[in-house]
């Protein structure tokens, strides 16, 4: 037989007679048991579910529980099987699978573990109450049948302890999850532009920093590229701001297909963007530069109705160790200013 709660709540042999142990019962205990059922509960169960139930009826919060689309008749019938089962084969882990199923059923619709507790005191009372006249003259038999009584319940209520606990722990995994992906997510917007999906403008300058900072330990060697689209403002005056836009996610999506793993690109601003090559060198900076440059512009750019040939201009320079993320982009910006008056579509090493 499948005992998918013992697992999940792990419940193996071991942990069973722990807790079996943990109340002192022996099998002399399954004689009670019967006599438990026989004698007192079997006889009496309707009238034992029904003063439960009136009980119940008493509670604000039970009542809002119940007044939420529960069928008290089958209610009923669930109460009537728990206590017919109440104590038969306490030992086996077929009877710590059903209360620990009951257990969870109960944490899931979200009724309150203490008043769960309390319930049990007045179901323990309302069993006490039918207990048969034979069993409460003759003190010594009944006190046994008692004692094993609450000994019972206290089993039933500890596996429900457990069953609570782990599914508030669950759900509190939950939430930490969803939290965290929305955290995830945050940074992630936060740091993204959102029409090209590039780094955005903080975002690339935090890169700058991060490489200035390997740069100033001297094992590093970073070239910094100022990366502007030539002519932008006549794409957009002859064929649209939306036309640019598709440019400007097009060419983004060339640059970073473009770049080595290490390498970064962001968009600086406008039709403006910023890439920092990682191991370049004063030797290789501008070959890089002019690879990533070809890849973004050699073929023309397809929209719906036409196709558009786009250049771009870039100032390339070598960050130097110490100085300032202003200074570094002052210099990339002042060639590619000169890559611009020397006539566009080209590439000005500072
Ligand atoms: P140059 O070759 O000197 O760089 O000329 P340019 O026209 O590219 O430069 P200018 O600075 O005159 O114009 C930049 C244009 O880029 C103007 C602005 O409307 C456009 N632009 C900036 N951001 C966006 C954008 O997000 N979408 C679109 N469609 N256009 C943009
Ligand atoms: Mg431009
Ligand atoms: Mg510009």
């Amino acid at each position: 037989m499948a005992l998918p709660y013992c697992e999940k709540f792990g419940f193996d042999d071991d942990r069973i007679h722990q807790r079996l142990r943990w109340l002192d019962f022996s099998v002399e205990d399954h004689v009670l048991a019967r006599r438990l059922q026989t004698e007192v509960i079997r006889p009496n169960i309707a009238a034992i579910v029904d003063d439960f139930y009136d009980w119940m009826e008493d509670i604000e919060e039970v009542q809002e529980m119940l007044s939420s689309g529960f069928d008290v008749d089958q209610l009923k019938i669930t109460q009537t099987q728990y206590l017919r089962s109440l104590g038969m084969e306490f030992d086996t882990p077929e009877y710590f699978e059903t209360r620990l199923r009951v257990g969870q059923a109960h944490a899931w619709i979200g009724l309150n573990l203490s008043l769960y507790n309390c319930a049990y005191y007045w179901l323990t009372q309302f069993i006490i109450a039918r207990f048969p006249g034979n069993l409460r003259t003759d003190d010594d038999e009944g006190r046994q049948i008692e004692a094993f009584l609450h000994k019972i319940v206290c089993l039933d209520i500890s596996l429900a302890i457990e069953t609570y606990h782990v599914a508030q722990v669950t759900s509190l995994e939950e939430t930490l999850a969803r939290t965290q992906q929305q955290k995830d997510r945050l940074r992630v917007a936060a740091s993204t532009d959102s029409l090209t999906g590039l780094a955005n403008h903080d975002a690339i300058i935090a890169e700058l920093e991060l490489a200035l900072g390997e740069v100033a330990q001297g094992d590093h060697t970073v070239a910094l590229v100022m990366a502007d689209l030539d002519h932008f403002k006549d794409v957009n005056d002859t064929y649209g701001h939306l036309a640019g836009d598709k440019v400007l996610m097009e060419v983004s999506r060339r640059l970073r297909a473009a770049l080595r793993g290490l390498d970064r690109v962001g968009r600086y601003g406008g039709e403006e963007f910023l890439l920092i090559l990682h191991n370049a060198t004063p030797a290789s900076m501008k070959n890089i530069a002019e690879r990533v440059r070809k890849r973004a512009t050699e073929n023309p750019v397809k929209l719906p109705e036409l196709s558009l040939k786009v250049t771009m201009s870039m100032g390339v320079t070598m960050i130097r160790a110490g100085e300032s993320a202003e200074d570094a982009i002052a210099r990339a910006d002042a060639a590619l200013y000169a890559a611009k008056k020397a006539g566009r579509d080209r590439i000005v090493v500072a």
